[in-house]
């Protein structure tokens, strides 16, 4: 069944060991944060720095390995039929409307909408590591500037994971003007056998 994630929110689940997961972008242009926890043990966690290392590439896609802190296989990528997604950048914050967006009011944010929903699992904010941002267009140059550019994805396309391990999901619907060619639109995913 799929489950809508809507506008700035997100949701938090558990993934058992060879279940899979999809993660639709339903109209298009719409970045998906994703951070994982071993559900044994939270203190393993899915780690950018790992992962861009044995994978030996900083672009994450279709038969890539997600993995751990403690450098264990996470989750595997079986299909990804937009082929973009980022794992620099962390979760976009209130802090991130403050320092770069000049903004100071309440804005909502894939961190905040990261850590109240992993909140009921035990995980508290400053557990929150880089999240794998499915659909995130980051570019970058030769002299490694970074830019945040509209995600190539389009109404349907999907990443199709699976978990290697008991896991606990974070998902959200990003909360950045940029990240997402400036409006907000739902996820949707889906748990299959
Ligand atoms: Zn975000």
């Amino acid at each position: 069944m799929v489950q809508i994630i809507k506008k700035q929110s997100g949701a938090a689940f558990k993934l058992q060991k060879g279940q899979k997961l999809k993660v639709i972008d339903p109209q298009g242009e719409q970045v998906s944060d994703m951070v994982l926890f071993n559900a044994e043990d939270p203190r393993e966690k899915i780690s950018s720095g790992k992962t861009l290392d044995f994978e030996e590439s900083i672009l994450i896609t279709k038969e890539d390995w997600l993995w751990s802190n403690r450098s264990n296989k996470m989750m595997k990528i079986l299909e990804d039929t937009n082929g973009r997604n980022d794992f620099l950048l962390a979760p976009c914050s209130p802090e991130t409307f403050r320092i770069m967006y000049n903004n100071p009011e309440y804005h909502p944010s894939c961190f905040e909408n990261l850590y109240t929903n992993l909140a009921p699992f035990g995980i508290e904010p400053d557990d929150v590591p880089t999240a794998f941002n499915i659909f995130m267009n980051v570019q970058f140059d030769e002299q490694g500037r970074l830019s945040v550019d509209p995600p190539m994805s389009k109404a349907g396309d999907y990443v199709l994971f699976e978990a290697e391990m008991d896991l606990i999901v974070a998902l959200t619907a990003c909360s950045a003007e940029d990240s997402n060619n400036g409006t907000f639109k739902p996820i949707h995913y889906e748990i299959m056998e």
